[in-house]
């Protein structure tokens, strides 16, 4: 096997024990990019000097004997809204297209700290506003099994670049599935923590009550072993949890014996591929026969999450885009006076997705709607989350599809909005109520398109979601 299709708990292995170097380890990932990336364009940056560096320090740790951690001298992609010190970061936006960070965010210093080899910054819709990173104010991303299809997104970057071998492992953020829905499409694993488990700090924010930073892994040992690295407290994020950080590595156990297994019956909705429904119901099937209890359940406000989240979504973005003023951050067109610099650097620098989403935020925000449209999706969001305790109550874990579909044509659907956002109906529930929810590949479709399946589980409930996960991948 080459080194680039390995795992990072592969990979760890053989770097400690002197059979390859992360040099070399890092010099076969840039070849690899060099085959492949002119096609897929999983990256915006790419940090190649500096990734040699970083490699050729860990091959020095290890020669004088030294024990690594498990991510150690191991290449890796960020996605670009996540700031990286002395790194741009652009969000995928034009407005940002210069942006260097001063700091790096917590998520990334902490996985820093482990002293993996960062080979570049990945494509995203622009500020992780999409499902396909055709939003990508550079280059659209294409999907590594199907060239003339979509890696989804917004994370279609970091999936599509460990779906191609061009990093061992990514973060991606996740606000309505961004982390998920792209791993499902490119046959990876991706993980959205619950809500406060990752800092926030430095994530460049779209919407701050959904926004999560996870992992986006080959296999379920290395979702693992990256949300160890990024978990925890953070002062400067005070949405983010003082609950323990528990070994997820513990977790790698194969035994779902006596679990009990949901099945959201409104999740299997309307418009669903037929390959999908039948991969995700044989997934459960396995579970059944792995020794879990698999039931119907009911989320009865499933119907509204796509109204509820597409107000909330919008509303939150209009309020933190407010900073891309021409003045504060990035880039600025001129204009004869304030008023109309700062008019033409959003006009200019803002793609048209990321402009529907202010003026529809501003609008559900403003005086005279904001009891009907925000106000309302605030209280529906409530709904919802009591919808998950009240399942939570008679299961352990749901299962789901990750999306109703395998990836679209490049084109099929950016001109439709509304058909875009439909696409995000068993993903945006969660992020409503801050749950946690992992992607694991199940299969592929006739036209040989990866599927995905979703497990959620409780509110910090990773644990038991990896462990399934974890149990169906080893079957
Ligand atoms: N597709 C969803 C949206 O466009 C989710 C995006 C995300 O999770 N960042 O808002």
């Amino acid at each position: 096997m080459n080194l680039h299709e390995m795992t990072a708990h592969e990979l760890h292995e053989l770097l400690q024990a002197k059979q390859i170097s992360s040099a070399e380890l890092t010099a076969d990932i840039f070849s690899r990019i060099d085959a492949v990336e002119d096609k897929i364009g999983a990256y915006i940056t790419l940090t190649r000097d500096k990734a040699v560096a970083d490699a050729k320090a860990v091959d020095e740790k290890i020669s004088r004997g030294e024990k690594i951690q498990p991510l150690e001298g191991i290449p890796c992609a960020v996605k670009d809204n996540i700031c990286t010190k002395g790194i741009k970061t652009t969000c995928a936006s034009k407005i940002l297209e210069n942006f260097v960070p001063p700091y790096d965010a917590t998520a990334y210093g902490k996985l820093a700290a482990q002293n993996p080899v960062l080979v570049g910054k990945a494509n995203l819709d622009e500020f992780a506003m999409g499902g396909s990173t055709e939003n990508s104010g550079f280059h659209v991303t294409r999907n590594p099994h199907n060239l003339d299809c979509v890696p989804g997104g917004s994370s279609g970057g970091s999936a599509a670049a460990v779906a191609a071998c061009e990093a061992v492992f990514a973060l991606g953020s996740d606000t309505g599935g961004s982390i998920r829905q792209p791993a499902s499409f490119c046959g990876v694993v991706g993980l959205k923590p619950t809500y406060g488990r990752v800092s926030r700090y430095g994530l460049v924010a779209y919407a701050s009550s959904l926004d999560q930073i996870g992992p986006i892994t080959r296999d379920v040992t290395d979702c693992a072993l990256v949300l160890n690295a990024i978990a925890g407290r953070d002062e400067m994020d005070s949405t983010s949890t003082s609950a323990d950080v528990p070994d997820f590595t513990k977790s790698l156990v194969a035994d779902v014996k006596g679990l009990r297994i949901g099945l959201p019956k409104e999740y299997f909705v309307k418009g669903i591929d037929a390959d999908v429904e039948t991969a995700v119901r044989s997934a459960a099937k396995k579970f059944e026969q792995l020794g879990a209890q698999v039931t119907e359940i009911s989320l009865p406000h499933t119907d509204y999450a796509i109204s509820t989240y597409y107000l909330i979504a919008p509303a939150e973005a209009a309020t933190n885009l407010e900073r891309y003023d021409g003045v504060s951050y990035g880039a600025r067109v001129d204009g004869a006076d304030v008023v109309e610099m700062m008019t033409n650097t959003r006009t200019e620098k803002f793609g048209a997705e990321v402009k529907r989403r202010i003026m529809i935020g501003n609008y559900a925000l403003s005086a005279g709607y904001y009891d009907a449209y925000y106000l309302k999706a605030l209280k529906v969001r409530t709904l919802i989350q009591r919808d998950f305790v009240d399942a939570f109550k008679t299961v352990d874990l749901i299962l789901a599809p990750t999306a109703p579909t395998a990836a679209f044509k490049i084109g099929e659907m950016v001109s439709d909005p509304l058909k875009m956002y439909l696409q995000d109906v068993c993903t945006v529930p969660l992020n409503l109520a801050g749950l946690p929810g992992i992607s694991i590949p199940c299969g592929v479709t006739k036209d040989n398109l990866p599927i995905g399946f979703q497990l959620i589980g409780k509110a910090l409930d990773e644990a038991t979601i990896l462990r399934a996960a974890y149990t169906y991948e080893q079957a």
